[in-house]
């Protein structure tokens, strides 16, 4: 059997399991819910591991960003699964009296998830509890530029969830687009907007609907602020762009937009920033991911390379070659027509552009696509309207990054306070080590509650992730997830009991009076 028909038989398999009904069953549904979770419980070391060598991710980052992401949304979705299945009732128009109706949550059927590489893990396992949690089964096309947490997905998925449902398909281009030829009843794509229409143009041949997570330029604005609030702020902003996947992140800042006259502070502030969290020697960097790979390093190398633009660093812009990192690098006003200015920078290089007056962001983010995130700092309440009635984004973060609103962290799951696994501090000691037992425990208690505190970061149940524009079409998280892998059906039920004569025919002039 040549690789096509393996993998039609692979995908037909899935149908047929559809067919039989057994993923509608929410016992079903549930089970393969936990089973998620067993499947990131018993592999966290291992994930932190491949991450690591991968991507560069420090195991907390790798725990915020994609371990700690899964198994919140695994766990919410357990916790809801019930109400979200359950019909919805309402009232209807007395002319239908009597009558009832609902609107009936039904799986898709057979969805295929293609993801990205830049968070390998949460951002195929995340939509993937949304599928199952709707009652579909599921091929998973995860990206080859990270193949070690692409092998790891289609060798362990198998292990916890069932294999006649759930199925994860390697390989890059040739057998992503083999697998769009396919008849699907979704596609839920992440990555890169030039993929993103090839998909969708797929799609459309057989009107499948689909996701896509697409990219873009997203934008931070940033008012003046006084000294005390542009800390918090610059470390943020220092996190949520260089402590993400070394700014390779779909909702990372791409450049950021600021008064004249309060560049110099801010810039001041960035730099005192990124020297505490990340050092400021390229090749003892700590906290800090590598580029994915050589393409992508020399694409970013790239942007610097035209003069005009290398004349504006204003901090770092060094190199590490041997291991793929590029230092924390802000610039100061590069050409508006240079690549970096228009291209999505999807890197640890961050531009800052000036202007006379912060209210003219507005034009100049509208001059440009949508974007998926928009981001501003400011405490002016009237300019947070001028912001939102006068831009359009996938959503708005004000004076924060990455985290999309804020979510009450309701109940974390439940595993967080007995797990001593991770170890997180930069040298790798074991908890209880250096300073005796108390500081050990002391040590521990921390880490929970930082543990905690991750599980409102980066993604939002209560609030729908997605791009608008050129950024994205649909969203996900929480109920939206489910919502996104579902077809709501309408279901009216009349009774026989009575009937309203003059709405059959024969039409007369008195029923039009009626
Ligand atoms: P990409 O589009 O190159 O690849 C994504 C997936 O598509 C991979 O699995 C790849 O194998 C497949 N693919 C690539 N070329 C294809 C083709 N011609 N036909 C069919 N399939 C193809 O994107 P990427 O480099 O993995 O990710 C970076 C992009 O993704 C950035 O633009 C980033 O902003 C975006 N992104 C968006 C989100 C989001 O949630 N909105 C998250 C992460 C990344």
């Amino acid at each position: 059997m040549n690789g096509d028909q393996e993998m039609r038989r692979r995908v037909e398999e899935l149908r047929q399991t559809f067919k039989s009904g057994k993923t509608r069953s929410v016992d079903w549904r549930k089970s393969q819910l936990q089973a998620i979770l067993r499947l990131i419980h018993e592999n966290e070391d291992t994930l932190f591991k491949l991450l690591q060598s991968e991507l560069g991710k420090h195991p907390v980052e790798s725990y915020r960003d994609e371990v700690g992401v899964v198994k919140k949304s695994a766990d919410h979705a357990l916790r809801c699964i019930d109400k979200w299945i359950s019909p919805t009732k309402g009232w209807l128009p007395l002319v239908f009296f009597p009558a009832s109706r609902q609107v009936l949550s039904e799986p898709l059927g057979l969805v295929l998830i293609i993801g990205s590489w830049n968070f390998p893990i949460s951002l195929t396992l995340d939509p993937l509890i949304g599928a199952i949690s709707a009652g579909n089964t599921v091929v998973i096309k995860p990206s080859e530029l990270s193949p070690k947490c692409s092998s790891f997905l289609a060798n362990t998925l198998p292990c916890y969830l069932d294999p006649k449902a759930v199925t994860v398909i390697e390989g890059g281009q040739e057998v992503s687009s083999q697998l769009l030829e396919y008849q699907w009843d979704k596609i839920f794509f992440t990555g890169e907007l030039r993929v993103g229409k090839i998909v969708m143009a797929a799609a459309a041949k057989n009107l499948t609907p689909v996701t896509l997570e697409l990219g873009g330029k997203c934008p931070a604005i940033f008012d003046c602020l006084p000294n005390s609030d542009l800390k918090v702020a610059a470390k943020r902003v220092a996190s949520g762009k260089w402590g993400a996947c070394a700014g390779q992140a779909c909702i990372g800042i791409d450049y950021m937009l600021v008064e004249q006259k309060f560049a110099s502070k801010l810039i001041e502030q960035l730099k005192k920033t990124i020297k505490i969290f990340y050092g400021d020697n390229v090749q003892k960097l700590k906290n800090h991911s590598k580029i994915i790979n050589k393409v992508h390093f020399n694409r970013l190398r790239g942007f610097l390379e035209d003069p005009a633009v290398a004349n504006c660093i204003v901090y770092g812009g060094s190199f590490d070659d041997s291991n793929l990192i590029i230092e924390p690098t802000i610039l100061l006003d590069p050409p508006l027509d240079a690549e970096i200015m228009n291209e999505e920078i999807f890197g640890p290089l961050l531009p800052i552009i000036t202007m006379e007056n912060i209210e003219e962001s507005i034009e100049f983010i509208n001059s440009k696509p949508k974007p998926l995130a928009l981001y501003a700092f400011t405490k002016n309440e009237n300019f947070k309207k001028l912001i939102l009635a006068g831009t359009s984004s996938g959503s708005v973060t004000f004076n924060d990054t990455m985290i999309q609103g804020a979510r009450e962290n309701r109940r974390s799951h439940r595993e967080i306070p007995t797990r001593e696994k991770l170890r997180w501090s930069p040298d790798g000691r074991e908890p209880g080590g250096a300073g005796g037992k108390g500081a050990g425990q002391m040590r521990k208690a921390g880490r929970e509650m930082l543990y905690a505190l991750f599980h409102s970061q980066f993604v939002c149940d209560d609030l729908p992730f997605g791009g608008v524009g050129q950024s994205g079409i649909g969203r996900y998280h929480g109920k939206y997830s489910f919502d996104t892998f579902s077809h709501e059906k309408a279901v009216l039920e009349r009774s026989f009991y009575f009937e309203l004569e003059p709405r059959h025919p024969p039409w007369n002039s008195f029923k039009l009076e009626f």
